[in-house]
């Protein structure tokens, strides 16, 4: 069975990559999805995002990274996939992620949401959180993964 796991990945995290990792050992195939036009305006190109992303995954054999526009649901029907997978860290994320699944569900009832809980030690971790540390002078280390840490602080640092 095949997933999808959409999201902005501005940029991604550690918390991803463990979502990311779990999700690769469930399902047969998992297709990250970066979104095109995010809500929030972004602090990483689109080419930025999907190039980190696919370096941090690089090692997953059954992971692919692709972008997309509009809707989630389509974007897993496109890639065939019966499954988005999204992550829930608080109940602040439950509150507007069942909304998003239920609006989903309306939209495609073949396609269903599965969430995965965070791992405790990424609870506070968010992509906001670590552009906000960058942006103090915190070391971010194991917040994100080690092969993007360098340009991830570059790129914040010199915005
Ligand atoms: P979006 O803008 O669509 O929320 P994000 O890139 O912020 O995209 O997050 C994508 C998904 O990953 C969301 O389901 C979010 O709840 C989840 N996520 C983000 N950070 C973490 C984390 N630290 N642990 C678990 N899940 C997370």
């Amino acid at each position: 069975m095949k997933a999808v796991y959409p999201g902005s990945f501005d940029p991604v995290t550690s918390g991803h990559i463990d979502i990311i990792e779990r999700a690769s050992k469930v399902f047969d195939e998992v297709i990250i999805g970066v979104l095109v036009n995010a809500n929030k305006k972004a602090s990483f190109t689109l080419d930025e995002r999907v190039k980190l992303i696919k370096k941090a995954t690089k090692d997953f054999k059954n992971v692919r990274v692709e972008q997309f526009d509009g809707l989630a649901v389509d974007f897993a029907k496109n890639n065939d996939a019966k499954v988005i997978v999204r992550g829930l860290r608080a109940v602040s994320d439950f509150v507007s992620e069942i909304q998003i699944a239920q609006a989903n569900q309306f939209i495609n009832d073949e396609i269903d949401t599965m969430f995965f809980t965070t791992s405790l030690k990424y609870a506070f971790l968010s992509s906001t959180a670590v552009k906000e540390m960058i942006l103090f002078g915190a070391d971010i280390k194991g917040l994100v993964p080690e092969c993007i840490r360098e340009e991830v602080i570059s790129k914040i640092k010199n915005q």
